[in-house]
């Protein structure tokens, strides 16, 4: 982008951490932006934290007022924010960019900030119960309280959690030999006595009358359980668009040049965080608005 005459226009797609950070460092940096949000709001993963955030310098709070405050500190800049609106597609020899729901609009650039999607469970069944949320499982009426998560890590974890202290019978599956999750949810686990099977694997998933039969296989040998729910927390994936990013040793890299990919998605697990995200974003403009 040599001889660029400002305000050059970029545009984001994502409208978590990564994409809200590259937001501001593009407009302080004096290109006009447009950030796209898939989902109604902004925030991307905050708006699944439900305990307080402990680990973010300078900010001590819950994820929900972090999402307010930064989605409060872009409306002080140049950034035309659309939500409920995907970027499907960009070209970098055009420089146009293809949203859904508006027409194509020019860009020099997009930071493309996905995030991540659970991982797909690959039995017959999984699709249907896929990314299925805790909150709107506990704001609905149940007849039958048994329900079963399936994962070892912290979102799995969590998930029990929050529906063994709301009072149902929870079960936790897991194909490996300890939990991965963190040590202060292992010990909730015991506390509630939330039994935990191990090295045991989900074959199918049944849709019933009412509920699911989850078809298993453990050490105790194959059997099929009746539950009103199944929740798979089997850990996180980039939520990449094939036309905008392709995976590379597990993260995502752009599918062709004009496309910068930032946050989780670019990332290795490890570095999953909000500050990762906010410093791969400032990284990534910093370094294209130098070139
Ligand atoms: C339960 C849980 C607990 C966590 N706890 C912590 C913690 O304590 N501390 C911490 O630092 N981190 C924590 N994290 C991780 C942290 O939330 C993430 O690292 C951070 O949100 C990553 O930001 P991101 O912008 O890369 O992705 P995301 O937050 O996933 O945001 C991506 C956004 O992009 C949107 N999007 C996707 N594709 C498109 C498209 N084509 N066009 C437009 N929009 C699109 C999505 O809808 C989403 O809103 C936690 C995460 C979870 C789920």
């Amino acid at each position: 982008m040599t001889n660029r005459r400002l305000p050059d226009r970029v545009a984001v797609a994502g409208g978590g951490p990564a994409g809200l950070a590259a937001a501001l460092w593009a407009a302080r940096l004096g290109y006009e932006v447009f950030l796209f949000e898939k989902g109604a709001r902004l925030g991307g993963q905050l708006h699944q934290l439900t305990l307080p955030l402990i680990d973010v310098p300078g900010f001590t709070g819950s994820a929900a007022e972090l999402a307010h405050r930064l989605e409060s500190q872009l409306t002080q800049w140049p950034i035309t924010i659309y939500r409920s609106t995907s970027v499907v597609a960009y070209d970098i020899h055009t420089r146009r960019l293809v949203v859904d729901g508006h027409t194509d609009m020019e860009a020099a650039w997009l930071f493309y900030a996905p995030g991540l999607r659970t991982r797909r469970l690959k039995v017959p069944g999984a699709q249907e119960v896929v990314d299925y949320s805790v909150s709107d499982y506990l704001a609905r009426k149940r007849d039958n309280p048994a329900v079963v998560v399936v994962g070892g890590g912290d979102r799995a974890a969590e998930a029990a959690l929050r529906l063994a202290e709301a009072g149902l019978s929870v079960s936790l599956i897991h194909r490996g030999a300890v939990l991965s999750a963190r040590p202060s949810y292992r010990a909730r686990l015991a506390a509630l006595s939330v039994p935990i099977f191990y090295h045991t694997v989900v074959r199918a998933i049944l849709r019933q009358p009412t509920g699911y039969r989850v078809e298993v296989e453990g050490p105790f040998g194959s059997a099929a359980w009746d539950v009103d729910q199944v929740f798979i927390r089997i850990g996180m994936e980039p939520a990449i668009d094939d036309r905008l990013a392709r995976l590379e040793g597990g993260v995502a890299v752009p599918a062709h040049p004009g496309i910068s990919v930032i946050g989780d998605a670019a990332l290795p697990s490890w570095q999953h965080s909000i500050v990762s995200a906010w410093a791969s974003a400032m990284k990534t403009v910093k370094q294209w608005s130098r070139q």
